[in-house]
């Protein structure tokens, strides 16, 4: 037997627990030592002292068995009680099981507790002031001396389980593999890293990690599989880099220009610095022989539509198909309007993509789309679904990147597989973390802003002053947002809705035009609706935070957020980026209540700087990014340990071995480094597509 063997061999498992092992995705003993615990709990008699998150609380209690109370109950419920004294405390030890007429529930339970013998308790004093009465869910006789070890007068980890994976099995089964099997777990860390970063070896990490004799252990332990997850990580994104590098795409593109030309011309305005430089970089990539990844970051407001439209358009003038993905219909709507408008007779064809669209319709585009018949698809997710098949695609373009996660980057990048790909994202990413989450893309930020843009002026007010500020604006022409957080009225939450604020806000501004904007509406009424808002045939929209991202309606200069305490501020900066997008003063006023510390400091952040690199560098903002990049939600960093949020220093010196280890040995060719590649090879071949290390 090895690690890679069947569990089910192992002492005390057996083919039952050996299925139910494997619905927990455990089915070597390999599996079985990599099954991470969640938590831990000190059952040690004499507790450590300062006990962090990770520990749960556990009673425990040693002592001599004094008397016995065999309660029978009358309900479902049966009852077994034992005094037990340890010589200074007595305390009443209460067993209860589910009555079972077939059987004695407690034979086992009274062939061990009996008077005189002395025993191990684990369990829940039923008051936690009053620690006499105790509910046992462990105990252990004191001459089981193997069990203690495992299970008893130490720190124990605590698994994640399932209804018939009972603690006390999982606790025993892993220390017992670990027992026997843990120095053969290979090490995939080169030595001298270990050495460098004083990480412990494997096998000495994975015994501390679920069994640590002390917080000390535990903390190496943690801090060892912490550094191989970011490790591997950022290894897998280097190689996946280089590798697109080499794949050779095997077309190329010319400079025409012939839409190109008559698009800028119609723009009317010229491209800022920035942009310039962005493009620039972009067309070159296009160029090179190899296929494009890249990631475009721009504050809100900078101008990053047209730059795709650019690059989208220069391979239109090469004959080529391309795809501009945004997160949500709103937004894909806004931009195919964008397209008409200044691409009105030029010899380019787009369309547009959602799952809004009538079966018909769908059919229709998709039949285009496989004949070639169009340039340019713009759409949601619906773009990425196996029925959409493209005759020549060469050029994916996501916007709102981190709206979506690796694994839809990943599919989009299948429908293409040499194809250029651009994404943008407006949210400002900490270097570190670009790192972590799109260490095989190049990066351009736009610095500058186009000319004539003012500081959005940003207040924490009440009510009635945000609706008199807004009178004052409208009544100059400009146009309002009124952002609320959810469509309907809920029990649970006590936050403004958008549903009942409407009727107040018609009355309020009856002398204006009024309308409501939400995810739930039908989506020609949603395409009605915003486009007669970027019309200024609206003048007020109240929305839920579907208009957060990307919408552009130059003539809004008030932004008001309800509720801004429930926003990130990631989230709040980019509401408040939908107004000043034109040469007029705009405001933002956010309105809350119930302010915790932490969305305190968001709203003086929000108050205080309108830059979106300033706000970035605010820790509640990097704290808040996990939803903002939609790291949770996608899954996409499926770590056990790590987290790059918490764990940004640790993933910095990553990086560093990362490119130093790749510096010397670029494939892993050397003997030192088998079993990294190898480790590699397994975790992300098939979920990155990492085709090969030579
Ligand atoms: P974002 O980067 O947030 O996606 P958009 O692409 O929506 O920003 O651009 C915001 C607004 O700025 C749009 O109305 C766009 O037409 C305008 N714009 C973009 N570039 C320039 C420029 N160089 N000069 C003037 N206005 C510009
Ligand atoms: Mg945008």
């Amino acid at each position: 037997m090895n690690i890679t063997s069947s569990v089910q061999y192992l002492k005390g498992i057996g083919p039952i627990k050996a299925e139910i092992l494997g619905k927990v995705g455990v089915f070597s003993i390999n599996d079985l030592m990599a099954y991470f615990p969640v938590k831990w709990q000190d059952r040690k008699l004499e507790k450590e002292k300062d006990l962090n998150d990770d520990f749960q609380d556990s009673y425990v209690f040693f002592g001599k068995i004094q008397s016995i109370k065999d309660l029978y109950t009358s309900s479902s419920l049966r009852i077994f009680r034992a005094i037990i004294s340890n010589g200074a405390q007595e305390i009443e030890a209460v067993w209860f099981k589910r009555h079972n007429p077939r059987y004695d529930v407690f034979s086992q339970i009274r062939r061990d507790i009996k008077p005189g013998i002395k025993i191990w308790l684990v369990g829940k004093p039923e008051d936690p002031l009053f620690k006499f009465k105790i509910r046992v869910e462990e105990y252990y006789l004191e001459t089981d001396e193997r069990a203690q070890r495992a299970h008893i007068n130490r720190i124990v980890p605590v698994y994640p389980l399932t209804d018939k994976l009972s603690a006390k099995f999982m606790r025993s089964a892993v220390y017992f593999s670990l027992l026997n099997y843990a120095q053969e777990l290979p090490e995939a860390l080169p030595l001298e890293l270990l050495a460098k970063r004083g990480l412990l070896t494997a096998p000495l990490a994975l015994k501390a990690l679920h069994f640590p004799e002390n917080l000390l252990e535990l903390k190496r332990a943690k801090k060892r599989f912490i550094y191989e997850e970011l490790f591997l990580l950022t290894m897998a994104w280097a190689i996946k880099r280089r590798q697109t590098r080499n794949i050779k795409k095997g077309y190329g593109y010319d400079l025409k220009k012939n839409i190109l030309t008559p698009f800028k011309e119609k723009l009317g305005f010229d491209f800022t610095d920035s942009q310039k430089t962005a493009i620039n970089q972009i067309f070159k990539d296009m160029r090179e022989p190899s296929p494009m990844s890249r990631l475009l970051e721009g504050d809100v407001g900078s101008g990053k539509t047209v730059i795709a439209m650019s690059a989208l358009l220069l391979a239109a003038e090469n004959g080529y198909q391309s795809a501009f993905m945004a997160p949500t219909e709103i937004l894909a709507e806004q931009h195919f309007m964008t397209f008409e408008k200044y691409l009105k007779n030029l010899p380019v064809r787009f369309e547009i993509l959602t799952s809004k669209l009538s079966p018909v319709q769908r059919k229709k585009v998709i039949d285009k789309i496989a004949k070639g018949e169009v340039d340019i698809v713009i759409g949601t997710h619906s773009i990425i679904e196996p029925s959409v098949k493209f005759k020549n695609l060469k050029l994916m373009i996501i916007d709102e990147q981190h709206r979506f996660g690796v694994r839809q980057r990943a599919a989009l990048r299948h429908k293409g597989e040499k194809a250029d790909m651009l994404v943008m994202t407006a949210t400002p990413i900490p270097r570190t973390l670009f790192l972590a989450l799109y260490g095989d893309l190049e990066l351009s930020i736009l610095k500058d802003m186009p000319p004539g843009r003012q500081k959005v002026e940003t207040s924490s007010v009440q009510e009635d002053t945000a609706f008199k500020e807004t009178r004052i604006e409208l009544s100059k022409g400009r146009q309002a947002y009124i952002v609320y957080p959810i469509i309907e009225e809920s029990k649970v939450a006590d936050l403004k809705s958008v549903k009942e604020e409407f009727e107040k806000v018609k009355i309020i501004f009856k002398d204006y035009k009024t309308a409501m904007l939400h995810g739930r509406m039908k989506s020609a009424e949603k395409k009605r609706i915003m486009g007669e808002f970027l019309n200024k045939k609206i003048d007020v929209l109240v929305a839920t935070p579907v208009v957060e991202v990307g919408l552009d309606a130059p003539g809004a200069a008030i932004m008001i957020i309800n509720n801004a305490e429930r926003f990130g501020l990631a989230s709040l900066h980019q509401l408040r980026g939908r107004v000043g997008r034109s040469k007029y003063k705009s405001k933002c006023f956010l309105i809350s209540n119930n302010l915790t510390p932490d969305a305190r400091e968001r709203i003086n952040a929000m108050c205080s700087t309108s830059s979106g690199f300033e706000i970035s560098e605010k820790d509640s903002y990097i704290r808040g990014m996990g939803d903002v990049l939609g790291i949770r939600q996608h899954g996409d960093m499926d770590f056990k340990i790590a987290d790059i949020l918490r764990d940004s220093d640790m993933l910095k010196k990553a990086i560093e071995d990362k490119d130093e280890l790749l510096k010397n040995d670029p494939n892993l060719l050397k003997r030192e480094n088998f079993p990294l590649r190898r480790k590699l090879l397994k975790l992300y071949q098939n979920k990155w597509n990492i085709i090969d290390l030579t």
